[in-house]
């Protein structure tokens, strides 16, 4: 049985997430670390309870707890690298408030890559757990990590702005340091979602366009320069410009990996699998190389290709500040880049456009490799003599010569199948969702039947 998925292990509470769980991964992680470890949590409901039993399995192993209590992914991350030799967050990110989830970090700030999370799961399955005696066992201290991070990223920035910015923290963790952020750089902010409630009242938490759509109308009845919204955790960040249009989750990557690559005069830019062809086109305009790799492993990327920038959609890793996804780097960033160089929905003019679609397809756990496998090679023959390249990292990437792709991967945390199509043309990119659509739903109910 596998734990961990593409981000941590994530699920439904009672189904996969329990506080034995929370307990027996926090007992595996003290037998595999020792020193220090620093635990955070989001705001969801169970997060205390999970909470709880973490510590109590953390301290059996004789492990030394510091408390973060609730605080973003990001903070916990650098609060790790900071004071402690592994780091713990309690999230589901932006899953549904059912769910809960790990989130397991090095004394460096990176998650855990996947060799050290297989190893984890080891020692949990085998039961063969570090035991502290009563000697051994030592203290719970509670830290206060946020107004030192907040400190750390106006430091990195060093940027004063006179911008007006709406923000929307998805009524997450991020309520905690964003705004806060935002009005130490200068910044006049109105805030909406932004007490921290495990509900999520205020709407989804994962900040896809159709969950975020009304900013768009607020920003231009506000009159502000950008809005921002967060998700449960706040890893991501979604971004409006100032005339209320949404902007595209590639095109905020390739704003950034443009920024960075001409700084550099070129490097190396990791991406993950499921993001779009704008990012190349800006990329290698500036004299850089984009690579693409398995969602989930951006710090893992930085390492294997010395990157300068990586980036999944709606999370971007500045490696110059640290290894781990950091929307808040980014929002400092972005409001520096729109001052000197703005306004945004200028800044975004030379990123080429393409079209995108994207849906699921519900499909058991058990048989998502097998369908994803079939439905591909299908795809690929349907396709032969227009393929450029097939990348078979988290599925299949079927990238084309005119600059389409498709791309048909299982979901790493929920039963489903992912099928996302690319293209330069509208017609073009529904052309080639339909036919791989339809292709995986047939797949998905034969298999099935059998
Ligand atoms: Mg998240």
């Amino acid at each position: 049985m596998k734990l961990f998925g593409t981000a941590g292990i994530r699920g439904t509470l009672w189904e996969k997430v329990t506080p034995e769980l929370a307990m027996k991964v926090g007992m595996a992680l003290g037998s595999y670390k020792s020193g220090k470890a620093l635990v955070g949590r989001d705001g969801r409901t169970s997060s205390v309870m999970l909470k709880n039993s973490m510590i109590s399995g953390l301290l059996s192993t004789g492990m030394e707890v510091l408390d973060a209590d609730l605080i973003p992914t990001p903070a916990l991350a650098w609060g790790t690298r900071k004071l402690a030799d592994a780091g713990v967050m309690i999230t589901a990110s932006h899953n549904p408030p059912t769910d809960n989830g790990v989130k397991v970090f090095n004394g460096d700030g990176t998650e855990f890559y996947v060799e050290q999370e297989r190893e984890l799961e080891d020692i949990i399955f085998s039961g063969d757990f570090k035991k502290a005696r009563w000697d051994e066992i030592k203290a719970v201290r509670n830290v206060e990590v946020i107004s030192d991070y907040i400190n750390a990223v106006l430091d990195f920035v060093d940027h004063e702005t006179t911008l007006k910015v709406l923000y929307d923290g998805a009524n997450g963790a991020g309520s905690l340091v964003a705004p806060y952020l935002l009005r130490g750089m200068g910044a006049k902010v109105f805030s909406v979602n932004a007490h921290v409630d495990g509900h999520f009242p205020g709407r989804k938490p994962e900040p896809r366009y159709e969950n975020i759509a009304y900013l768009g109308r607020m920003v231009r009845e506000l009159g502000v320069d950008l809005a921002i919204a967060q998700d449960g955790d706040a890893d991501r960040i979604a971004v409006f410009d100032e005339k209320g249009n949404y902007v595209d989750e590639d095109t905020v990557i390739a704003l950034f990996a443009k920024l960075y690559v001409e700084e550099r005069g070129g490097g190396t830019v990791v991406v993950s699998i499921d993001t779009g062809s704008r990012i190349d086109a800006v990329v290698e305009r500036a004299g850089g190389k984009v690579v693409r790799i398995p969602l989930g492993q951006p710090h893992d990327g930085i390492k294997r290709y010395k990157a300068i920038f990586a980036a999944e959609p709606w999370k971007l890793v500045h490696p110059k500040f640290g290894p781990w996804i950091d929307p808040f780097v980014t929002m400092g960033l972005l409001i520096k880049l729109i001052d000197e160089s703005g306004p945004l929905s200028e800044l975004v003019k030379d990123i080429p456009t393409y079209y995108l679609r994207k849906a699921n397809v519900l499909c058991p756990d058990e048989y998502k490799a097998e369908v994803v496998r079939k439905a591909a090679e299908e795809v690929e023959r349907k396709l032969s003599g227009e393929i450029k390249e097939v990348l078979t990292i988290s599925g299949f990437r079927i990238a084309l010569d005119d600059g389409s792709w498709i791309l048909i991967r299982p979901s790493g945390t929920e039963p489903k199948i992912r099928v996302v199509a690319e293209a330069p043309s509208e017609k073009r990119r529904d052309e080639l969702f339909k036919m791989a659509y339809s292709t995986v739903s047939r797949m998905a109910k034969e298999t099935e039947k059998k």
